[in-house]
């Protein structure tokens, strides 16, 4: 009698195909299609960039979404966000969004925008373009002080195609 139970519950286990067993104590909420809906209505699209008009966060000045399920919330950057649903799965902690555009707040997936890169490669990319001036020119102050103006611009009307061109110009109108 003992072993035929045994046997049972041996039988409906899944044979070690790694997938974890639902636990709604999972550090990890997973994106579902209500957050995917309420992502993409932050979104403004341009013929270049996509831009996050959602919260942002301070410091860093990158675009934040955060969800709720039961009693458990996460947050991510916009773009990581943007990623992650474009790849179809988690991607891992140690992978960082490239902006190829230099645009902290787009979230287009794809070629001369966003991508997976390691670390390493984020900064030689920065260091090639000129991005990177060591750690205190390109403060986070300043490119929040720029996402806050460009989502401002974008959210009173402004013309999407044309943000890209005139970040340095309305800011100063901001600040
Ligand atoms: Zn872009």
């Amino acid at each position: 009698m003992d072993q035929l139970q045994l046997f049972d519950v041996l039988a409906v286990e899944p044979a070690g195909d790694g997938a974890p067993p639902l636990d709604e104590c999972a550090a990890v909420l997973p994106i579902d299609d209500a957050v995917e809906r309420r992502f993409w209505q932050r979104v403004v699209k341009s013929s270049t960039c996509w831009w996050w008009v959602g919260a942002i966060s301070t410091p860093d000045g990158y675009g934040r979404i955060t969800w709720r399920r039961k009693n458990h919330q996460r947050a991510l950057s916009a773009h990581r966000f943007a990623l992650t649903i474009a790849a179809g799965a988690e991607i891992a902690d140690e992978a960082v969004a490239e902006h190829l555009c230099n645009q902290p707040l787009c979230v287009r997936v794809g070629a001369g925008h966003l991508q997976v890169g390691t670390q390493a490669e984020n900064v030689a990319y920065a260091v090639a373009t000129g991005r990177h001036r060591g750690p205190r020119l390109v403060s986070a102050t300043n490119r929040c002080s720029q996402s806050l103006a460009v989502r401002a611009y974008l959210l009173g009307g402004g013309d999407p195609d044309k943000v890209g061109q005139h970040t340095s110009r309305i800011e100063p109108t901001l600040f």
